[in-house]
């Protein structure tokens, strides 16, 4: 623990789920903590996604801190999926509760963080000038929050409004009677055009990818099924800890084609009726073996041609070119059934590329689009994007983004060669978006904080990843993800949908349970892979 008072032990950059996490974990553990947040309040994602529609797709009461038991018995959740106001106001009532703020420097963006070699101090400055040294800086930036605009041509031009759902306008916008452009529909795409549908005199919906996306079934929670989960919730929890994507979900062992085609067309009906994600996981093998996964997809495309009135509308809404699941798989409400309203256009943009954008709206390669505004739900550079923006010099000068330029280079996604004492939460490596990333941040931040714990006890300055281990772990992403079908979607997990970013699958997608295990193993053997650094 520090005690100079210009030296804090932790710098935490982001007051997301994670980095609120990490404030409380780390002053629990007694050290010195200063948070630094760009916006001006807590929450990272519940902040600023508040477009309509916007809710989580893991189960709310899943989606939330499990470190107090305080927390969960206390707080309670009133739907299945959870809406973005309410996961905002939880986020608030934690950081009240636990006194959170105090730590928190809001409206703070950090610009930059140098390592002092010999001392092994991070410099960390802000874009507002400030400047603090720590000893360990953990990156809790965000996988899901440097949102991208593409840069259309002419864009500035145009005379309506324009809207990014990631930076929704906290007074909320009303469509009425205007001609509204949705641009992307991907999962935020997919939950607000709906609700836009309603509102507006007429939507335009510019889809580049179709996606796949199962009903969500979201229902109010019953006081019984509140009381079950509270009652129950450290088995659910341990479970969940244990499980592929952090949800206490135990799938059947059984593989696709070893039940027969009424069985299997029942188990997918089973899970349909259900809602939500988990229909990707009816079979363990639907991401490993093509042909189980066209089972998967058979059945949801009938499904889904099933309530489109136009077939040709559902061959543009219907994904040919990836296999179901290989994306992040969406949920919603009602979406493929809004583009029976006559007020309701889909364009593809593979067909009609957006040419540009003029004062009066939108031009395709072959028409006009008259509108008042235009919504961007394209997503976000994921990752990497955030840290991308920070400009992190680690040892003999090099810059993580340099070091990162042929793809995100780490040891389990926590740390990287050359840049000691510094960590990345739910960053490239990592589970990170495959997982319930609640408890992922728990577990990343539990295992930082036990490492620093092992350093203080034991004398050490700093904890540094070696190259051979990165370089084994990123072998090890690659080796795992050969084995599914996941590179073969063209996906942000590969950086796909950023221009001239490289195409690297950044994801360990063996399970969340696998990596939590290999974690603790690198930790009780003494922080294997990692090199112990005396102090100076
Ligand atoms: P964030 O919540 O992104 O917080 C990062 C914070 O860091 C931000 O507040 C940002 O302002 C700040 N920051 C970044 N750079 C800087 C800087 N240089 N200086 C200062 N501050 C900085 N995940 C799930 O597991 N389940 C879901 O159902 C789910 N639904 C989602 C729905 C939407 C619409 C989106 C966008 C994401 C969803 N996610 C979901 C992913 C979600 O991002 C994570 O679950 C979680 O909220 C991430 O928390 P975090 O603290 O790691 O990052």
């Amino acid at each position: 623990m520090s005690t100079a008072d210009d030296l804090l032990d932790v710098v935490v950059v982001g007051a997301g789920f994670a980095g609120l996490y990490a404030l409380h974990k780390f002053r629990e553990q007694g050290l010195s903590v200063r948070v630094f947040e760009a916006a001006p309040d807590v929450g990272g994602t519940w902040y600023f996604n508040r477009y309509p529609g916007a809710r989580c797709d893991v189960e709310s009461v899943d989606y939330s801190y499990s470190f107090s038991d305080e927390l969960q018995q206390e707080w309670t959740w009133s739907e299945k999926y959870a809406a973005q106001s309410e996961i905002l106001d939880y986020l608030n009532w934690v950081a009240d509760k636990l006194d959170l703020r105090r730590g928190i420097t809001f409206n703070t963006r950090v610009a930059a963080g140098v390592l002092d070699e010999t001392t092994l101090r991070w410099s960390v400055t802000t874009e507002d000038g400030q400047s603090v040294t720590a000893r360990f800086v953990v990156m809790a930036t965000g996988a899901l929050s440097a949102a991208i605009t593409p840069a259309f041509d002419g864009l500035a031009t145009f005379g309506g409004e324009i809207f990014h759902t990631a930076h929704w306008p906290h007074q909320g916008v009303d469509f009425t009677g205007k001609r509204v452009a949705v641009i992307g529909t991907g999962s935020s795409g997919i939950q607000s055009i709906p609700i836009f549908a309603e509102q507006a005199e007429h939507l335009y919906v510019f889809q580049r990818t179709p996606n796949y996306s199962i009903p969500a079934g979201n229902t109010a929670l019953t006081a019984e099924q509140v009381a079950e989960v509270k009652a129950t919730y450290s088995e659910r929890r341990r479970i969940s800890m244990r499980s592929g994507g952090g949800s206490p979900y135990v799938g059947t062992t059984k593989l696709t084609f070893a039940v027969s085609p009424e069985e299997r067309h029942d188990a997918f009906e089973k899970r349909w009726q259900l809602g939500g994600v988990l229909y990707s996981k009816t079979f363990p093998d639907q991401l490993t073996n093509a042909d189980a996964n066209d089972e998967a997809r058979q059945f949801w495309e009938q499904k889904i041609r099933a309530v489109i009135d136009d077939p040709q509308v559902a061959d543009l809404l219907i994904p040919d070119d990836h296999p179901i699941g290989s994306k992040r798989i969406c949920t919603d409400s009602n979406y493929f059934q809004t583009f029976n309203r006559p007020n309701v256009t889909l364009i593809s943009v593979r067909r009609t590329p957006i040419a540009s954008v003029d004062e009066t709206g939108i031009n395709t390669s072959t028409a006009h689009v008259d509108l008042d505004a235009i919504v961007f739900a394209t997503g976000f550079d994921a990752l990497t994007g955030s840290l991308g923006k920070i400009d992190i010099v680690g040892r003999g000068g090099e810059r993580l983004r340099d070091d990162w330029a042929e793809g995100p280079r780490s040891y389990l996604g926590l740390a990287n060669d050359g840049f000691p004492n510094l960590f990345v939460i739910t960053g490239p490596g990592a589970p990170a978006v495959l997982a319930n990333m609640v408890l992922h941040a728990e577990s990343h931040v539990d295992w930082i904080a036990d490492a620093i714990g092992y350093l203080d006890d034991r004398g050490y300055a700093g904890i540094e990843a070696t190259p051979d281990a990165v370089e084994n772990w990123l072998a090890e992403l690659n080796r795992r993800a050969a084995t599914t079908l996941f590179p073969r979607a063209n996906s942000w997990y590969l950086g796909a949908n950023v221009p001239g970013k490289p195409r690297v699958f950044m994801l360990f997608i063996g399970g969340f349970g696998v990596y939590n295990d290999i974690c603790a193993e690198v930790a009780a053997a003494g922080y294997q892979g990692f090199d112990l650094i005396k102090g100076p």
